[in-house]
């Protein structure tokens, strides 16, 4: 058959491997082909509301003037360069503004292409740091299901085994820490005291009060803040994998502004770019800046993307900044989350709605029913919400809402409702 006769989902078979999926049971994938606020609209002019920004990059928006602009304007100036070497005023920008916003400890900024590179810099700074000091530190620390992305060092220090358990043997060498619940903080200490008596510790990298992959589970901020404190007492570099969490998820421009103590390191992704372009940066402090400032060339930190710092991207998350420093954005953060509340209200008693949590414009909740009714709940759920006009992908059978901030009462509304249909129908 010609091309012409053939569907894009066809046509999207022939050639490609699409992420997370099993090709042989998942069906034809759906043509998206076009983006626009808070919506996706299908081949067929079918509109969904898309409930998690496009996995939390487009907050702003999609295809929003503001961004699509400057970057416009970006690409007919420069749209490449070598980042080695030369320098432009794009990252410069970026920098500044970037360092405004973050926790006042930090001071430099290395960038790369995604989530999963920035946490392997982090892991890679921290590991290097005791290197060039001469300490044996070898050893990462991890949170009890993370999710720190794909790469191997990401994906050493992650505990979802379903997308690692092909590669164990190759990781690098890690150790677990239970959750901070608040009901277990102590014993979460007493675990962390005797792991740092027993192993050459080097640095602990976790997600910030919501571990998204885990399926938006939310922990407790005084029992995060006294690990980190422990582990700045016993020089374990701390590196906050702000990924998911960063620019405004949590209400705040970070979720580490919660806690009393900042990290060494922190990696961002995903929002950065406003879901315009991938980009990643991983911040640090003056210290570990300093611990590879020396005249021993074997003492820097040779790690480098061919688009390192690419302008386009770096405009694209310049523009974003500014949208969310600015005055209508922090109203509609707060709006999303007034809505939320409201809505929490509406479901919190129904008893199907198990562990409702909240934290700025992520709300999520277990769905409480029989998983032996339903083989394949998840996907029965996923397909119940795109029927009904409404993108939300379930973590089993774990429903969550992270939209774009500028999301409408309406289409919130949408989402609301095709939730409390589920909740009927499941
Ligand atoms: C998505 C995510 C990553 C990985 O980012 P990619 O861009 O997918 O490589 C890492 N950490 C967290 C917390 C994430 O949510």
């Amino acid at each position: 058959m010609k091309k012409e006769n053939l569907s894009l989902a066809q046509r999207d078979q022939k050639h490609l491997w699409h992420p997370l999926t099993q090709h042989k049971t998942s069906g034809k994938m759906l043509p998206i082909v076009k983006a626009m606020g808070a919506s996706l609209f299908d081949d067929k002019g079918k509109e969904y509301i898309d409930g998690i920004a496009s996995w939390y990059t487009a907050v702003y928006g999609h295809c929003n003037k503001k961004i699509t602009q400057r970057v416009a304007a970006q690409m007919q100036q420069l749209d490449q360069v070598v980042f080695s070497g030369f320098t432009h005023a794009p990252a410069i920008e970026l920098s500044e503004a970037l360092i405004n916003i973050l926790p006042n400890n930090q001071q430099k900024l290395f960038f790369s292409d995604n989530g999963s590179t920035a946490t392997e810099i982090g892991i890679k700074m921290a590991l290097q740091y005791h290197h060039n000091q001469g300490n044996d530190r070898k050893v990462m620390l991890a949170f009890e299901e993370g999710f720190h992305g794909d790469t191997f060092g990401a994906m050493s220090v992650s505990g979802l085994s379903v997308y690692n358990g092909a590669f164990e043997e190759h990781f690098i060498e890690v150790v677990r820490l239970a959750v901070p619940m608040g009901n277990n903080n102590r014993e979460v200490l007493e675990q962390l005291r005797d792991l740092i008596s027993k192993y050459n510790i080097a640095g602990f990298i976790y997600e910030p009060l919501v571990q998204g992959a885990a399926g938006m589970k939310m922990h407790d901020a005084e029992g995060l803040n006294t690990i980190l404190k422990v582990c700045k007492q016993n020089n374990i570099i701390t590196i906050a994998d702000e990924v998911m969490t960063g620019f405004g998820k949590t209400g705040k421009n970070f979720a580490s502004e919660y806690l009393e103590t900042s990290p060494d390191i922190i990696c961002m992704s995903k929002a950065l770019t406003a879901g315009l372009l991938p980009m990643a940066i991983t911040s640090c402090t003056q210290a570990i800046f300093d611990a590879f400032y020396s005249e021993d060339i074997s003492k820097g930190l040779f790690h480098g993307h061919t688009y390192t710092a690419n302008p386009l991207a770096c405009t694209a998350a310049l523009a974003g900044l500014e949208l969310l420093t600015s005055k209508e954005i922090q109203q509609d953060i707060k709006r999303v989350m007034e809505s939320h509340q409201q809505f929490g209200q509406r479901i919190k008693d129904h008893s199907k709605v198990k562990n409702l949590r909240q934290l700025g414009v992520i709300i999520a909740f277990e769905l409480d029913v029989e998983m032996e009714r339903y083989g394949d709940l998840r996907n029965q759920l996923f397909a119940h919400f795109m029927e009904n006009g409404v993108f939300l992908r379930p973590l089993g059978s774990t429903i969550y809402i992270s939209a774009p901030y500028i999301i409408s009462k309406v289409e919130l509304e949408k989402i609301y409702s095709a939730i409390e249909a589920a909740l009927e129908k499941f």
